[in-house]
């Protein structure tokens, strides 16, 4: 394929889906970002990687910044996810500096968005579409686990600045606003008038923070979310 730039978004990011197919799941990370570099490297094109929050694992420090390694069971069951991103980042970095290739990284922190499909199973449109339905809002554990949520028009503003700057990465883009699960359903009951809380047991692995730094961002890309979560 000839090709002008290469932006490698390849993956499923919903817990459910790469948990279905965790082989999958991982050979597109690592395969994949090792056909894409090498495609880069041939035509001599740049080349983005979509990396995630998830390279933090279940973070002992918040909010998460770059500089931080991460806390991630390399054999639980988001492994597949987390580890693929984490050896993508890895071969990226060694392919800029081994065969000169002109990469870079951001990580995406959790986004939503319009379009999303009905059984994507993240928790802004599990929740909504329950909401709307008047079924059980399903909360995983006690639902103090925080998150922070990106409208994407702001994540695609912010990956399209990334791409037309000359930073390498790893670089974070998110919404720094943080919640906790309990209080997005809260939310979303709330606006959609509709809906009830019930709780049932909490997920393997499940990170209990997240929340993104992106002073970096701010700094080099002059870039911040403009949306919040209301
Ligand atoms: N979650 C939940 N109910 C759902 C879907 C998700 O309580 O129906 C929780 C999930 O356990 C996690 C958070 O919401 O703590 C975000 O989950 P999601 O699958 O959206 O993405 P993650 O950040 O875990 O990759």
């Amino acid at each position: 394929m000839e090709v002008d730039a290469i932006y490698n978004l390849a993956c499923p990011a919903s817990p459910i889906h790469y948990q279905r197919h965790p082989v999958q799941t991982i050979k597109t990370s690592v395969v994949g970002a090792v056909n894409m570099l090498g495609l880069a490297k041939r035509l001599n094109i740049p080349i983005l990687q979509a990396s995630t929050s998830e390279v933090y694992g279940d973070p002992k420090v918040s909010p998460q910044s770059e500089d931080y390694w991460g806390n991630v069971n390399p054999i639980g069951i988001r492994a597949c996810y987390d580890e693929g991103k984490r050896a993508a980042e890895t071969l990226f970095f060694d392919y800029r500096r081994k065969h000169d290739v002109n990469t870079g990284v951001f990580r995406i922190f959790n986004t939503y968005g319009p379009r999303m499909a009905k059984n994507d199973g993240r928790v802004v449109s599990n929740f909504i579409v329950a909401a709307l339905a008047d079924a059980p809002l399903t909360i995983h554990g006690t639902g103090w686990q925080t998150r922070s949520f990106c409208y994407v028009d702001d994540l695609v503003d912010g990956i399209i600045k990334f791409a037309n700057s000359k930073e390498i990465g790893p670089i974070n883009l998110g919404n720094p606003g943080e919640f906790t699960v309990d209080e997005l359903a809260t939310i979303i009951i709330q606006k959609v008038n509709k809906g009830y809380k019930e709780y049932v047991e909490r997920t393997v692995d499940d990170p209990r923070q997240r929340k993104p730094d992106i002073g970096l961002a701010k700094q080099k890309l002059l870039w911040e979310p403009k949306t919040d979560l209301s």
